[in-house]
C-alpha cells in the first residue's frame, strides 16, 4: 500500500471505505515490525487513548512533555519517570473531541532541551533515513514517527526549533506556529516566553489540518491569543504568482554546508519560477539570536526547574537526612547532566551582578530582532533559509561539544525569539541521502500564508513522496 496521508485517511474514512479501526491496524502493524529499529516512542499505548470515533479517527503520537491524563508524561527525565498527570493538556483534549485517537508518547531531550533526542534519560531514537543518524530534537521521536509512517502525524513542540530541526533532519512537514495561537495548558515548560505546541505531517495539507484542530483561545493559558481563527487551509491552492521573497543572508552565510545552501537555491530557483519574486534582505541583528536565546532560555529554564524539589510530586531521593539534603540529592539524581547545565548557566545569567549584561543584553537584541522582522515583513510576504546549517549528524559527534550541539539551532531561534510562525518543509538530500529541510517565516497570524508557499513548492517537487528506504 502507498503512503497514506492523513488527509487521505480522513477521505477513505469518510466514504466508508475504511473503518477507523483498519488505520489502527495498519499502523499497529508497521510500528511492531519497525519501531524496535526507530525507537521513536517512549511509551506506545496498547489501547489508544479515545473519545469517540469520527471521520477524524487517525491516530496521533504525541510528544512525551505534553500531559495525557492518567498516562505517565516523563519529560525523557528521571525526575518525572512515574509522574502521571491528573489532568488533560487543552491541546490532547481537542484532539480527542475531535475524536483522534492517541497511541503513544514519543521521545525527546530531557525538558526539550537539546537538538538530537540524544539528552532522552530513556533510550535514543534513530533517523529513519539513516538509522546512525540523529532524527534531530528536541522532538525527534515525533518526527521519526512521522518519517517512518510509523503514524500519520503527531504533536511536537518547540522552544528554538524543536519541531523544524527534527522535521529537517526527518525529511517531514513542521510549523511552530504564531506565540498564543496554540495553548500550552498541559505543556511542561521550558522557557514558558518561548514555547509553542506544533503539528508535523508528511504533507502541507496534513499540517494546517491538524492545525486547525489545536489551535485556539484558551482562558486556561494567559497568553493564549484571543482572536478568531482563519481557515489555515484557505490558501493552499492559491497561485503565488507576485508574492514577495526575503532570503536573510545572514542566514545563508558562512558555516551553512555545501549541500544544505545548494538545495535552498534550488528551492529559491521553483519559487521563482513560480511567479514569486525572490531577493535577498539583510536583517543585521541576526547573528546575536543565537547568544540571546541561550542566554533567555536557560534563564527561563532555571526558573522554571526550580519546581523540582521531591516534595509534591516527582522523583524524590531515598533516605535524606533533612529537606535540604532531601532538595539536593532529589535534583542531582534526578536531573541529566545537560539539563543541570542549563540550570547553572540561568542561574547564572539572572544573577546579582550578572543580570544587566546577560539576561537584560539578551533581551534588548530580542527587541531589536522583533523591529527588524516587523520591518523585513512591511517588503516581505515571507522570508526563507535552510531549517538548520547542516543536515542530519552521525549520532555521538556533537555529544562532546555543547556549542557545536547549540549551533544546528541558529537558523531557527528567531522565530521563537520574536513569536512569528516558522515552518520546514523538504527541499532534498544531501549527499548521504539525509534530507535537508527548507524554513519559511512570515509575520505573526500568517500560517495560511506559509501553508500557501509550502504547498505551492511541495506540489512543484517530489520530496514528500519518498518513504526511507530502511523502513519500507
Ligand atoms: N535545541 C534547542 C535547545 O536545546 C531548542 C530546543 C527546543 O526547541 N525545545 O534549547
Amino acid at each position: 500500500m502507498s503512503i497514506r496521508t492523513a488527509i487521505d485517511w480522513h477521505q477513505l474514512l469518510s466514504s466508508k471505505e475504511v473503518q477507523p479501526a483498519d488505520i489502527l491496524s495498519y499502523y499497529a502493524e508497521r510500528s511492531e515490525r519497525l519501531e524496535p529499529a526507530i525507537q521513536g516512542y517512549l511509551q506506545r499505548f496498547e489501547t489508544p487513548v479515545q473519545q469517540t470515533t469520527s471521520n477524524w479517527s487517525i491516530p496521533i503520537a504525541i510528544k512525551d512533555n505534553i500531559c495525557v491524563k492518567d498516562h505517565p508524561t516523563t519529560c525523557a527525565s528521571r525526575i518525572l519517570e512515574n509522574f502521571i498527570p491528573p489532568y488533560q493538556a487543552t491541546v490532547i483534549q481537542k484532539l480527542l473531541d475531535a475524536g483522534l485517537p492517541i497511541v503513544g508518547k514519543s521521545n525527546l531531550d530531557e525538558f526539550g532541551m537539546g537538538s538530537s533526542n540524544e539528552n532522552s534519560a530513556f533510550h535514543k531514537t534513530h533517523n529513519p533515513w539513516n538509522l546512525e543518524h540523529v532524527p534531530g530534537g528536541s522532538s525527534g521521536g515525533s518526527a521519526a514517527l512521522v518519517a517512518a509512517n510509523l503514524v500519520p502525524w503527531s504533536l511536537g513542540t518547540d522552544t528554538g526549533g524543536s519541531i523544524r530541526l527534527p522535521a529537517a533532519f526527518c525529511g517531514v512537514v513542521g510549523l511552530k506556529p504564531t506565540y498564543g495561537l496554540v495553548s500550552r495548558y498541559g505543556l511542561i515548560a521550558y522557557a514558558s516566553s518561548l514555547d509553542q505546541i506544533g503539528p508535523i505531517t508528511r504533507t502541507v495539507a496534513d499540517n494546517a489540518a491538524l492545525l486547525s484542530l489545536i489551535a485556539g483561545h484558551d482562558p486556561q493559558d494567559s497568553t493564549s491569543a484571543n482572536i478568531s481563527l482563519p481557515d489555515f487551509s484557505a490558501r493552499l491552492h492559491q497561485p503565488i504568482k507576485g508574492m514577495k521573497i526575503g532570503v536573510p543572508k545572514e542566514m545563508l552565510g558562512d558555516g551553512i554546508a555545501a549541500d544544505v545552501r545548494q538545495a535552498v537555491e534550488k528551492a529559491v530557483q521553483v519559487y521563482t519560477e513560480l511567479g514569486a519574486l525572490v531577493e535577498e534582505v539583510s536583517l543585521p541583528v541576526l547573528p546575536h539570536s543565537l547568544a540571546a536565546y541561550y542566554l533567555i532560555a536557560t534563564s527561563e529554564a532555571s526558573s522554571n526547574l526550580a519546581r523540582y524539589d521531591g516534595v509534591r510530586y516527582g522523583y524524590r531521593a531515598p533516605n535524606a537526612k533533612n529537606l535540604r539534603e532531601m532538595y539536593q540529592r532529589s535534583r542531582s539524581e534526578g536531573f541529566g547532566p545537560e539539563v543541570k547545565l542549563r540550570i547553572l548557566l540561568g542561574t547564572y545569567a539572572l544573577s546579582a551582578g550578572y543580570y544587566d549584561a546577560y539576561y537584560k543584553k539578551a533581551q534588548q537584541v530580542r527587541t531589536l530582532l522583533i523591529q527588524a522582522f516587523n520591518q523585513a515583513f512591511e517588503s516581505y510576504d515571507a522570508l526563507l533559509a535552510p531549517t538548520s546549517p547542516v543536515s542530519a549528524f552521525k549520532m555521538g559527534e556533537k555529544t562532546s561539544d555543547p556549542l557545536q550541539m547549540y549551533l544546528t539551532d541558529i537558523l531557527t531561534v528567531a522565530a521563537n525569539l520574536t513569536g512569528i510562525p516558522a515552518l520546514s518543509v523538504p527541499c532534498g538530500f544531501d549527499t548521504q541521502g539525509l534530507p535537508i529541510g527548507l524554513q519559511l517565516m512570515a509575520k505573526p497570524l500568517s500560517e495560511p500564508v506559509l501553508y500557501q508557499l509550502a504547498h505551492a513548492y511541495e506540489q512543484a517537487t517530489d520530496w514528500h513522496l519518498r518513504l526511507p528506504p530502511e523502513v519500507n
